[in-house]
């Protein structure tokens, strides 16, 4: 008899890019108003229109099934999405998915942190802007610097694998505390994250062109206190040798925790981009600087046979993933906030 092994579908793009992580925003709710995330007032989507938990299983196991090894639940706020830590035992449990990692900003992880823990989540990346309380208050308009630190606190004693800072750094804001930022990982043996901001969505509270602040210039700053070695691994997983990918990692010597840093405004990333977002109703996006999208919602509400409809769709997709972003701080080409999209 003859056998043949049929290999397993991957998704590889026009440019021969893997794509094999997907960012799912499984929520546009959030329980704070970062001032570069969101505008003051903002209208969240009709309940109706997300995706259910069963929706997003759904489409994740399809991505799982073309190849898709590592998966991150973000929003809005993750934890504020009733099951969430349901919806984690589900995907943790896919065949296939290595990692199963979130994004939050820790106000609930004091609650939360050992139930996503033991539902399977691997790594936590949490947001941090600053460590003065009167300037968390004026980013995230309502958040308060003792809940992100107690989340924190319980994320360390919950037993993830790995857990990031992230913090989005504004000139005139929180530029001055990116030492202080990184002496607070670093001390805890945390990694930290200092990324750019990005123009998406229209905002009110300031100019984006006026807040910038270059990853270079930062480094430079951190270079004065800490000594940089360039470390193996970047968040590109399918790359480890080259530390190319959106986060590019240093070492610091005498320290286990790293500094990385998320450049989208002057360092392109995207020839070694290997993602793509689902938004909470359910749009896939390809690439985060374009709008290109596909409605899977469409799919999973309406479709009888959607595991095999949902798999060609992903795939005819993915040879429209586009090559780069072009993203300029004094415009706003990209209305969709990062709470739609998934950061
Ligand atoms: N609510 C969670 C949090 O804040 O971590 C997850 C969602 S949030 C949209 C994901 C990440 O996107 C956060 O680290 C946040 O700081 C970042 N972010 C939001 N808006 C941004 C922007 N305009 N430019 C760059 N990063 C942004
Ligand atoms: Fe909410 Fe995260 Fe956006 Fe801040 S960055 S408003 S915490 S979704």
């Amino acid at each position: 008899m003859n056998y043949q092994l049929k290999a397993k579908p991957i998704l590889v793009d026009p440019f021969g890019r893997t794509v094999n992580y997907l960012r799912i925003s499984v929520t546009d709710r959030c329980n704070l108003r970062c001032v570069y995330c969101m505008a003051e007032d903002m209208t969240f989507l009709p309940r109706e229109q997300l995706l259910n938990l069963e929706e997003i299983e759904t489409i994740a196991s399809a991505f799982v099934r073309l190849g898709v090894n590592k998966i991150r639940l973000t929003g809005g706020e993750p934890m504020v999405r009733n099951g969430i830590v349901d919806l984690c035992k589900k995907l943790s449990a896919l065949d296939g998915l290595n990692e199963l990692v979130m994004t939050t900003n820790g106000v609930l992880l004091d609650k939360y942190a050992n139930e996503l823990a033991d539902a399977g989540v691997k790594r936590l990346n949490i947001s941090l802007d600053s460590l003065q309380a009167d300037r968390v208050k004026k980013i995230t308009r309502h958040g308060k610097l003792e809940d992100v630190l107690r989340g924190i606190e319980a994320a360390r004693s919950a037993g993830f694998e790995r857990i990031k800072l992230n913090a989005v750094v504004l000139d005139g804001v929180n530029d001055d505390e990116v030492t202080e930022l990184a002496e607070f990982a670093l001390s805890r043996d945390l990694d930290i994250t200092f990324i750019e901001e990005m123009p998406l969505g229209e905002i009110n509270s300031h100019s984006r062109s006026d807040t910038q602040v270059a990853s270079h210039t930062l480094a430079q700053r951190l270079a004065e206190r800490y000594e940089f070695e360039p470390a193996k691994e970047s968040t590109h997983t399918s790359n480890l040798a080259s530390n190319r990918g959106p986060s590019r990692y240093h070492q610091v010597k005498g320290y286990r925790g790293r500094i990385g840093f998320i450049s989208p405004m002057t360092d392109n990333f995207c020839s070694s981009c290997n993602r793509v977002r689902l938004t909470s109703e359910g749009r896939l996006l390809l690439c985060l600087g374009n709008e290109h999208s596909l409605d899977l919602r469409n799919i999973v509400r309406n479709n009888s046979n959607t595991d095999t409809d949902l798999q060609a769709a992903i795939q005819e997709a993915i040879t429209r993933k586009p090559e780069k972003h072009h993203f300029d701080a004094s415009k706003t080409d990209i209305i969709r906030f990062m709470n739609m999209t998934g950061g």
